[in-house]
């Protein structure tokens, strides 16, 4: 049985549960401890598959097709292991399971209730990674803050378990804020008492307060919550504001998080741990010796963690390119024909973002007409892959009222069409193109120098396609389907081989881009951007050397 972590949140949301329990597995790990992470929501969606980005930020999707909380993602960019289904549960999904065995006649006699039969099923799904054999800690998320009514039946199943299991099987930390007073120059300790004193309530001593922090906590400070917490000063620990998330690891591990923990599981502490790899990602994330600037144009760009993964996967190619990527967000909403240039013409490369439905579809057409007719690198990803296919039927192939059936179910030509498959589909949640593919990529292309494979296998979130029928006409003027599904046909990879990096794809290769694996896809665009940036540079030098030549 795998020792049992909880990680619970307290004062406010926000204060970055997913980052602390990701860094602690990140250490646990690299001390050579098999960890995995899973995350309980408590909210009434079966998953956030049907939230709107604005609500809950990206719907992160795993390799088994589970559309899951964007935490996941950190998960797996940390640890650089594969989450599943099983690491992401809701209220929607534990009422669900009760209801539908409560129909199946499974608890027939009985009044069903929260506790225990609510509470009975969050325990047994707490305890599926564990049951696995395959790790020796699981850590557990809470969503939500302590206090909120949602939350209870989780804490309520953390105090059971807790007792269960015993006091060195299973431990709770507890992520608090200790907001600073400008005015009285003071941290105060009291939100964090009361958020103590509410898990108290409610049956959970915590082992380790994980204290969320602008300042340094003093020594005095950390005694004083140490006393009103009940823990030891060891066991307070400073979660000071960060440069990136990425030096999260290495903050708590000078604060000895790893080692608190150990301890109070009692398992060895083993080696140090290693983080090599780790540390030179960070090194060269933090000393590019270049920059360039790209354009992430999308309709959600107002909220950062609608796009997670793609930030995400920007900042582990820059590291591998020594680049500092400057991200600039534009609203697709407000890119049209006549200001489309003056809009891109300092960016480097522009990546078109993933979406649904027809609000700002417009401006990413007119922004990939420009990048494809002023060879500026283009990344399409998903719809923004659809837009490129889009745009070159409109205005390569004349075909001027091409559109996806997702915004016009008239077009005349349906470049972009719903799969064979989706035109039974009734039912929204959880019916998409999900999870991992296959995908054959033709050699002598960009796609291929990316991958340096042939064979590769991502993860996708869609509903509608390229439509085959186009496909000789497409390929014809220009425009190559250079990765293909292998079994269905259907078309994964489009680019232009004339241009120096167009390059659209249907499925979400930012969701397998991790710190030890940054993807290749977004490596080999960085290094395009930087190409079209050196480019640039040479162009205005051998400018301006012309304009000194007649000056003189
Ligand atoms: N809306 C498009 C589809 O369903 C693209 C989805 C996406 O970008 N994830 O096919």
């Amino acid at each position: 049985m795998a020792k049992m972590i909880f990680v619970t949140g307290g004062v406010t949301s926000s204060l970055g549960k997913g980052i602390v329990a990701a860094s602690l597995a990140k250490l646990l790990q690299a001390r050579g401890y098999s960890v995995t992470i899973q995350k309980f929501d408590p909210y009434i969606n079966i998953d956030p598959g049907t939230l709107n980005p604005y609500e809950h930020g990206e719907c992160y999707v795993t390799e088994d097709g589970a559309e899951t909380d964007l935490d996941l993602g950190h998960y797996e960019r940390f640890l650089n292991s594969p989450t599943s289904q099983a690491n992401n549960v809701t209220t929607g999904r534990v009422y669900q399971t009760v209801i539908n065995k409560e129909r199946e006649g499974a608890y027939l006699g009985k009044t069903v209730q929260v506790v225990p039969h609510i509470t009975d099923e969050i325990k047994r799904r707490m305890m599926l990674l564990s049951d696995s054999n395959k790790f020796d800690i699981v850590i557990t998320e809470i969503g939500g803050t302590v206090g909120d009514i949602e939350s209870l039946p989780y804490v309520e199943a953390v105090r059971q378990l807790s007792w269960e299991l015993g006091k060195n099987n299973c431990i709770v930390i507890h992520l608090t804020l200790i907001p600073y007073l400008r005015a009285a120059k003071e941290l105060k300790t009291k939100p964090t008492q009361h958020s103590v004193k509410e898990l108290l309530e409610n049956g959970i001593q915590p082992d380790i307060l994980v204290c969320r922090t602008e300042h340094k906590l003093t020594n005095d400070i950390k005694k004083k919550i140490a006393l009103f917490c009940n823990v030891s000063q060891n066991s307070v620990i400073e979660s000071i504001d960060a440069e990136t998330i990425y030096d999260v690891p290495l903050l708590m591990l000078k604060e000895k998080l790893d080692r608190t923990v150990l301890a109070k599981l009692k398992l060895p502490a083993k080696s140090e741990p290693i983080l090599t790899e780790w540390k030179k990602f960070l090194g060269k994330y933090k000393h590019p010796t270049s920059e360039v600037k790209i354009g992430l144009i999308g309709k959600y760009v107002e909220l950062q963690d609608a796009y997670k993964s793609i930030h995400e996967a920007f900042i582990h190619a820059s590291s591998a390119n020594e680049c500092h990527v400057n991200l600039i967000s534009l609203h697709s909403e407000e890119i049209d024909e006549n200001n489309v240039a003056q809009k891109l013409s300092g960016l480097d490369g522009i990546l078109v973002a993933p979406g649904f439905g027809e609000r700002g579809i417009e401006g990413k057409i007119n922004a990939i007409k420009y990048a494809r007719e002023n060879n500026l690198p283009f990344f399409g990803i998903c719809l923004g892959m659809q837009c490129a296919v889009i745009e070159y039927a409109r205005n390569v192939l004349k075909l001027t009222k091409a559109h996806s059936t997702e915004m016009n179910d008239k077009s005349p030509n349906p470049v972009i069409n719903l799969m064979e498959e989706q035109k039974q589909v009734k039912v929204i949640g959880g019916t998409m193109r999900l999870g991992a593919y296959p995908c054959t990529i033709t050699k002598s292309s960009n796609a291929y120098n990316a991958y340096g494979t042939t064979n590769i296998s991502e993860r996708h979130r869609h509903r509608y396609e390229f439509n085959n029928k186009y496909k000789k006409q497409f390929e014809k003027s220009g425009l190559v389907a250079s990765g293909i599904n292998p079994k269905s046909d259907l078309v994964e990879i489009v680019e232009i081989p004339k241009h120096p990096w167009f390059t659209g794809v249907q499925f979400h290769p930012e969701l397998k881009s991790t710190v030890i694996k940054p993807h290749p896809l977004f490596v080999s665009f960085v290094k395009a951007a930087m190409e079209y940036s050196l480019g640039k540079s040479n162009g205005l030098a051998k400018n301006l050397k012309k304009k000194a030549k007649v000056k003189a």
